[in-house]
């Protein structure tokens, strides 16, 4: 998962896109860039976060660029796969993404094979861009207009499989954003007077004083060209399939999707979880949640079941990602310097915690033995989202073989985390929040909605492997 960002300005345009860059920093915390067009690109890219990668206080002069924030999803976590990633042919053309490449191998291959190109990343990124070289190659590169801008992006969607949200700058011509086919990932359009912006959560255009214009469905394509002049392409029909973990864990509760707020979203979630005590006979005294993803839909249960919510747990928030570290054993002792739990609060209750999700069920375990150990007299754990038993291909990068349900039901699950008791939405639930017709909930459901060939699981868990994302 990552963050895009791209705007049309005034000059100065980097400031702003630094900031808008924070907003949007949740979504990744390995590397960080932008790339600002004034004559030539200006690009800066580091590891780490935003803050740290600019710390140096250099500004990049234009007013035109893009930004990204990156969770490696496929890839190495190194600088050479650090976003923007920049082309200088047939234009000079700077682009970034969010989300995942599912025919990444035979993209790769055609690519280094039938057109000789020197790959020099390991990320999907470079793919995208590469073919976006090659439908532009073929077209009248003294005169390309918005038409042919369009139909460009438009053989890049056909041949590119799988989730992405790009945004991309093309020297003398424009700022351009495009979803890949079903819109799996989030794109949204903002206008500030003559000024664009094209950002992955509209808490950015929040922020940064813009207007919500368009949110894009699956093959859309937005260019605004140096003119300012807005372009927008509908691109090839695909059933709208966005992705629920956005909404559930990603995104910001202060975000919007489709005109719904996330904590709306998460609340409505919870008062459905409500109904699972009430079958189940169980009877909290409080509700707390796993801070903060989880704060919405422990708000929700508590309202439907009229239960106190309290803030029982603190998190440090100076703690790196624990989800992606190396080795179960470092994972487990990031975890434990996460959370602190307040005895006071705890001591001789009977807890509902709820978190957004349960993967390896390190979070889980660690919680429930803490809220033991600080008096809790019995622990319900609750996660947000269903059961989680399918590998995301689309840019979560959660395999297999890393979800404890793989190989496990649930009542094996209550018992090794040590809980009383472990409630899940079901599916049903989770439908009545996010519409089946138009929501991926394959990591869930198993039912994944672009093509996908035999081997992707095979080649992704490899790739992880390879990479250094899995063991
Ligand atoms: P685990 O401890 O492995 O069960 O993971 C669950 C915890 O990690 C939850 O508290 C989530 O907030 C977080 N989480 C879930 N999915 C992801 C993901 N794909 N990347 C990073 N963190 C995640």
């Amino acid at each position: 998962m990552c963050g895009v960002l791209g705007i049309y300005g005034n000059e100065g345009v980097f400031a702003e896109i630094l900031s808008g860059l924070n907003t949007i920093q949740h979504r990744g915390q390995d590397s960080a860039g932008i790339v600002t067009l004034k004559g030539i690109f200006h690009i800066k890219k580091g590891l780490g976060l935003v803050n740290e990668v600019f710390r140096d206080g250099s500004v990049l002069p234009g007013k035109c660029g893009i930004g990204h924030v990156r969770y490696a999803t496929q890839g190495s976590t190194g600088l050479e796969n650090a976003q923007p990633f920049t082309v200088n042919y047939p234009f000079g053309l700077a682009m970034a993404h969010n989300g995942n490449v599912t025919n990444f191998e035979a993209l790769r291959h055609s690519l280094s094979q039938d057109h000789h190109r020197l790959l020099e990343t390991t990320s999907d990124i470079e793919l995208i861009a590469y073919q976006m070289v090659l439908a532009l190659e073929k077209r009248d590169l003294h005169k390309l207009s918005p038409t042919d801008i369009f139909e460009a992006i438009q053989e890049v969607q056909k041949t590119v499989e799988g989730a992405y949200a790009v945004v991309a700058v093309i020297a003398g011509f424009g700022l351009l954003g495009f979803t890949g086919p079903h819109g799996i990932r989030p794109l949204l359009l903002g206008r500030k007077g003559q000024n664009y912006a094209i950002t992955s959560e509209t808490t950015t255009l929040d922020y940064l004083g813009y207007e919500l214009v368009h949110e894009f469905e699956g093959n859309e394509s937005v260019f605004i060209d140096k003119n300012r002049e807005l372009y927008l392409s509908k691109g090839q029909a695909s059933k709208p399939a966005f992705c629920v973990f956005e909404s559930i864990y990603f995104a910001r509760e202060d975000s919007r999707f489709k005109n719904r707020l996330v904590a709306a979203q998460r609340e409505a979630l919870g008062r459905l979880l409500a109904k699972h005590f009430t079958r189940e006979g169980l009877k909290p005294d409080i509700i707390i949640d796993v801070p903060s993803s989880s704060y919405f839909c422990a708000q929700g249960i508590a309202e439907e079941l009229g239960i106190p919510l309290r803030r029982g747990l603190v998190k440090n928030n100076y703690i790196g990602r624990s989800f992606i570290a190396h080795g179960q054993k470092q994972r487990e002792k990031l975890v434990k310097q996460k959370h602190n739990a307040i005895s006071e609060i705890i001591k001789d209750k009977r807890i509902a915690v709820v978190d957004d999700s349960i993967v390896r069920g390190t979070t889980a375990k660690h919680i429930v033995g803490l809220l033991k150990q600080r008096g809790a007299k019995e622990v319900y754990f609750v996660s947000a989202s269903p059961q989680l038993k399918h590998p995301c291909v689309y840019g979560i990068d959660v395999s297999e073989k890393e979800m404890i349900l793989s190989e496990r039901t649930v009542e094996d699950v209550r018992k090794l985390i040590g809980a009383e008791a472990l409630i899940y939405p079901t599916l049903e639930d989770l439908y009545e929040v996010f519409p089946k017709n138009k929501h991926c909930a394959a990591c869930f459901s198993g039912e994944y909605p672009t093509r996908l060939s035999s081997e992707v699981f095979s080649l992704a868990e490899r790739e992880k492997i390879n990479a250094g994302r899995l063991e």
